[in-house]
């Protein structure tokens, strides 16, 4: 499998977060990923694409408000999936990312966003600078080699 990489920019709206998702898994579909993985790695960019628009942007909608995705198949076991929005930052990591912490909690978020993203990924690198943004990088090394039935993702997308 050759590296690749692919950019996904979109308004920073929640009907968005599904484009990203079914961008993704065919991005990474034509590697030797179970549904499980590919499963994890969509649920893992939901929730941070989800937080660049609830709480990045504030749910402010403006054509300014943006969020980047950079998908990178760094050669046929890593996967690496960078999201980045220029909202307001996190000003403590610590708390953001202990689990049940929501800076929402009338929103009836959960606050397990981030414990989601490091469950289901190897790793999560969170770069935030307050005013300025925050960009998370995921990354997954896939393990399993995925069996011989078919799947279908999002209704399209085959996994053989
Ligand atoms: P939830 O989204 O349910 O609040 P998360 O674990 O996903 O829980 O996020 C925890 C907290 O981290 C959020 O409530 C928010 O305060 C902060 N946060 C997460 N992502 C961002 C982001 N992209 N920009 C600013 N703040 C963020
Ligand atoms: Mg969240």
């Amino acid at each position: 499998m050759k590296q690749n990489n692919m950019t996904i920019e979109v308004k920073a709206i929640l009907e968005n977060v599904a484009v990203v998702r079914v961008a993704v898994s065919s991005f990474i579909s034509s590697l030797d990923i179970t549904l499980d993985e590919l499963m994890d790695i969509k649920t893992a960019v939901s929730e941070a694409v989800t937080n660049s628009i609830e709480h990045g942007y504030d749910g402010i909608i403006s054509e300014n408000n943006t969020v980047l995705v950079n998908a990178y198949i760094e050669d046929e076991e890593n996967i690496k999936i960078e999201i980045v929005d220029e909202g307001i930052g996190i000003e403590d990591i610590e708390l953001a990312t202990t689990p049940t912490y929501t800076s929402k909690p009338e929103l009836e978020h959960a606050g397990m966003g981030f414990t989601i993203m490091e469950s289901f990924m190897d790793e999560i690198v969170i770069d935030s600078i307050k005013d300025r943004g925050t960009k998370i990088t995921l990354t997954k090394k896939i393990k399993n080699k995925k069996s011989k039935e078919c799947n279908f993702i999002e209704n399209e997308i085959k996994i053989c």
